[in-house]
C-alpha cells in the first residue's frame, strides 16, 4: 500500500553552509544588510548569495555527458530547502539515529577520520511501516551534516518525468558530486528497485531508469573508493562525500542485487511506550490541554501500533475538540474562552484515527528485518 500522504511542493532554496567556494560573494554590504531589521522584499542573505553562486558554478562545470534542463530541473524541483529538521526533533530511534551520525554524519564533517577500513557505506536503506519518521531522519542528516538535500521519490520519477528520466538521474548524481556534501533521498524506493524488474513485460523505461540509477551510483563509489582522484575527478566533485539514503514501506519489493548494494538497512520500526509519551507531551508541550499523568499513559496504552504520523493526526484531531462544540460561535470567542484540550477529546477522536498499519502488516516488516536488518 502506499503511504496516504500528501508532499509538500518542493521549495527551491538550499541547505547548505556558508561556502568556501571560488566566486562566493562576501562584503561588508552583505553583512551590514544581513544585520538591518528592515530587509526589502527581494533581500537576499549572505547564505543564499553564496549558495546561488556555488549553483552557478556546478551549472557552468556540468559534465559534457549532463542535460542542462535536466540540470536546472533538478535544482528547481529536487533540491530542497525548508524548516531544518533537527535529530531532537524526532522522538526516539535512539539506534537509527547513532547508526546515521556513524555511518553519515561524522564522516561528512570529518573525512579524514573516515578513511581505509572506516570508509562510509554508499547507501543506507531505511525500512519500516510508513509514517514512523524516515523522510524526518533524512532531513535531520542533511541538516545536521551540512549538507545539501536532494529529495526524489521514486515513483515520481517514474511517472512524472518519464522520457526524461535517465537525464534526470544522470543530472541529479552530477549535481550531487557538484554540490557535495549531499544527500541524495530517494523515498519510495522499491518502486526505482522492485525485482518486477526482471520479469518479461516490464515496462522498458523503467527498466531503464533503473539501470541509469545503478550505473550511477556505481560510479560514484567508484569514484569515492580509496584511490587518489583524478583531475578528471576532481572537476566533477567530491564523490567520497554524497551518499544515497533511501526509504521504503515494502522492503520485499527491492530486488536482491540492489537491496546488496545497500551495506547498511536499518529498521525504523513503530515507536514504544516511552516514544509515544515523549512524542505526545511534545504535540501538547505548547498547547492549552487538561490530559492529567494518569490519562496521558491511558493515551499511550491507547496508541498501541500506533505510528509517528498516527499519533501526530490523532493530536490535531484531538485539539480541534475544543472549537467543533462551538459551531460559528467560535468566530467571535477570544482565546481565552477556548476551552483546554481534553481527554475525551483524545477518546473522540479515536473512534476515527486508526493506526495504519495492521499487526499482520508488522510481522511483515519484523520478519524482514530479521532476515535482513539493523534493528533501530
Ligand atoms: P515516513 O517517511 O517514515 O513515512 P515521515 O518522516 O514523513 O514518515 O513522518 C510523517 C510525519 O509523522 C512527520 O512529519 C511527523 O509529523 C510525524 N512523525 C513520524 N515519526 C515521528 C517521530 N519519530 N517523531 C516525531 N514525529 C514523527
Amino acid at each position: 500500500p502506499k503511504r496516504p500522504r500528501g508532499r509538500q511542493p518542493p521549495r527551491v532554496h538550499a541547505q547548505h553552509e556558508p561556502s568556501s567556494e571560488p566566486g562566493t560573494p562576501s562584503s561588508e554590504e552583505d553583512v551590514a544588510a544581513a544585520e538591518s531589521d528592515e530587509q526589502p522584499e527581494d533581500y537576499e542573505s549572505p547564505a543564499d548569495k553564496a549558495w546561488k553562486a556555488r549553483v552557478d558554478h556546478a551549472m557552468r562545470h556540468l559534465p559534457r555527458s549532463v542535460d542542462e534542463t535536466a540540470a536546472r530541473q533538478i535544482v528547481n524541483e529536487i533540491v530542497i530547502q525548508g524548516d531544518d529538521v533537527r535529530w531532537d526533533d524526532i522522538a526516539g530511534l535512539t539506534a537509527a539515529k547513532a547508526a546515521l551520525k556513524e555511518a553519515v554524519v561524522y564522516p561528512f564533517l570529518r573525512p579524514d577520520l573516515f578513511s581505509g577500513l572506516r570508509e562510509p557505506a554508499r547507501g543506507m536503506l531505511l525500512f519500516g511501516p510508513p509514517g514512523t519518521g524516515k523522510t524526518m531522519l533524512a532531513r535531520a542528516v542533511a541538516t545536521e551534516s551540512r549538507s545539501t538535500f536532494f529529495a526524489i521519490s521514486a515513483s515520481s520519477l517514474t511517472s512524472k518525468f518519464l522520457g526524461e528520466s535517465e537525464k534526470l538521474v544522470r543530472a541529479l548524481f552530477a549535481l550531487a558530486r557538484a554540490l557535495a556534501p549531499a544527500i541524495i533521498f530517494v523515498d519510495e524506493i522499491d518502486s526505482l528497485l522492485s525485482s518486477r524488474g526482471n520479469a518479461a513485460g516490464e515496462h522498458e523505461a523503467s527498466r531503464r531508469i533503473k539501470t541509469e540509477f545503478l550505473i550511477q551510483w556505481s560510479d560514484l563509489a567508484k569514484a569515492a573508493a580509496g584511490r587518489e582522484p583524478t583531475e578528471r575527478d576532481k572537476e566533477r566533485g567530491d564523490a567520497s562525500r554524497v551518499l544515497v539514503l533511501a526509504a521504503t514501506n515494502m522492503p520485499w519489493a527491492i530486488d536482491e542485487a540492489a537491496r546488496r548494494r545497500f551495506v547498511r538497512r536499518q529498521y525504523i520500526p513503530l515507536p514504544e511506550e516511552d516514544v509515544r509519551m515523549q512524542q505526545l507531551r511534545t504535540l501538547l508541550g505548547h498547547q492549552k490541554h487538561e490530559v492529567s499523568e494518569e490519562e496521558m499513559k491511558e493515551l499511550v496504552r491507547l496508541t498501541d501500533g500506533f505510528s509517528g504520523s498516527d499519533i501526530t493526526a490523532l493530536a490535531k484531531d484531538a485539539a480541534m475538540g475544543p472549537l467543533r462544540s462551538l459551531g460559528e460561535r467560535l468566530l467571535e470567542m477570544s482565546m481565552d474562552e477556548i476551552r483546554p484540550i481534553r481527554f475525551e477529546d483524545f477518546q473522540a477522536s479515536l473512534a476515527n484515527i486508526r493506526p495504519s498499519v495492521s499487526k499482520q502488516g508488522l510481522k511483515q516488516f519484523e520478519a524482514w528485518a530479521k532476515e535482513f536488518g539493523e534493528r533501530g
